[in-house]
């Protein structure tokens, strides 16, 4: 008689697709094989990541598509592997305009590395896109407005992204942005409000609020006020000068935080970038509200953002 697999084996089968069982193929879209990944250049790279385009091409005659692959730039092993895991988790859960797509991912190694596949946006970042373009007010605020709808479809999820921030957004083109990299991403349980994360000395505290820096107490309104310095980012096209770190930070090391907390509870915040209107620039206030609950929320943002385009 003919031997039978187990149900372990066919399982074991139908995650390595494509497989065959018996006369059936079975093509899992999100499993991308390694041998038909062809790099074609490095599209950037954070703290943690390295981010490449490579073309997918099974046929192996240059028809493949393009995509974003992103891998963990040194895997420490543990709980970064851990973290890893769940950023992938965490996009792979999230479909929206305005959120960079999950695609798949490519394991090598019986698990040991694995490789986040995500649709290549041709523009890249948007500070990459911002630098020095003459783009007007009026495609500012369209980005700012996309921004935020992205963001109010995390926050009914219920996660805070914790690293909103120009270099963290990509351009599809000159009408669409989307939110990208939820490496920092938490997810806030239905009763609590906040998340409290131990700085790791890497965090992204120019673009944090003062409870962030004071508290370390993340939560929806600290995701505003972060969109607040994105918005500041926005106006200023990224302009090198303008950067949040220069204009806030004139001190080094462990007294960065001590020296900004001080400043924002001084009211001391980002100047008005050139061009900015001043509404523009009362929404950029509104979100650096040193009272969390004062903040507006993204709904309230996008509203006004489309007041004021009108
Ligand atoms: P990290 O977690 O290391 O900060 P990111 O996810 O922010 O990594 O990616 C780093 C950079 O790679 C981005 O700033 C952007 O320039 C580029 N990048 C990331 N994802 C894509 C994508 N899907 N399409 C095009 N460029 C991308
Ligand atoms: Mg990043």
């Amino acid at each position: 008689p003919v031997e039978r697999p187990s149900f372990r084996t066919v399982l074991r089968e139908l995650s390595n697709s494509p497989s065959t069982i018996g006369p059936f193929t079975i093509l899992d879209q999100s499993v991308f094989h390694k041998r038909y990944l062809r790099k074609m250049r490095d599209l950037g790279e954070g703290h943690f990541g390295k981010v490449t385009l490579c073309m997918y091409d099974p046929n192996n005659d240059g028809t493949g598509e393009h995509v974003a692959v992103k891998a963990l730039k040194h895997d420490g092993g543990g709980n970064q592997h851990e973290c890893w895991l769940k950023e992938i988790d965490i996009l792979k859960s999230l479909y929206h305009a305005n959120i960079v797509k999950y695609k798949g991912c490519c394991t090598e190694l019986g698990g040991k590395v694995v490789q986040l596949i995500m649709e290549f946006l041709p523009l890249g970042s948007l500070k990459e896109y911002i630098i020095g373009c003459k783009i007007g007010v009026p495609q500012c605020l369209l980005f700012a407005g996309q921004i935020c709808q992205g963001m109010e479809y995390l926050q009914s999820k219920r996660y805070i992204h914790r690293d909103l921030a120009a270099r963290n957004v990509l351009v599809e083109n000159d009408n669409l942005v989307k939110i990208g990299d939820f490496g920092l991403t938490k997810h806030i349980p239905e009763e609590k409000e906040y998340y409290r994360v131990r700085d790791d000395g890497e965090s992204p505290v120019f673009w944090y609020a003062v409870e962030c820096l004071r508290e370390s107490k993340f939560s929806f309104s600290s995701d505003v006020w972060s969109f607040g310095v994105t918005l500041y980012e926005i106006l200023t096209r990224c302009d090198p000068a303008m950067n949040p770190p220069k204009m806030l930070g004139n001190a080094h090391g462990q007294m960065v935080v001590t020296a900004l907390i001080s400043l924002l509870e001084r009211r001391k915040t980002l100047p008005c970038p050139k061009d900015c209107p001043h509404e523009v620039y009362m929404l950029m206030k509104q979100c650096w509200n040193v009272e969390p609950g004062q903040r507006p929320s993204f709904k309230s943002l996008i509203e006004s953002i489309a007041t004021i385009r009108q």
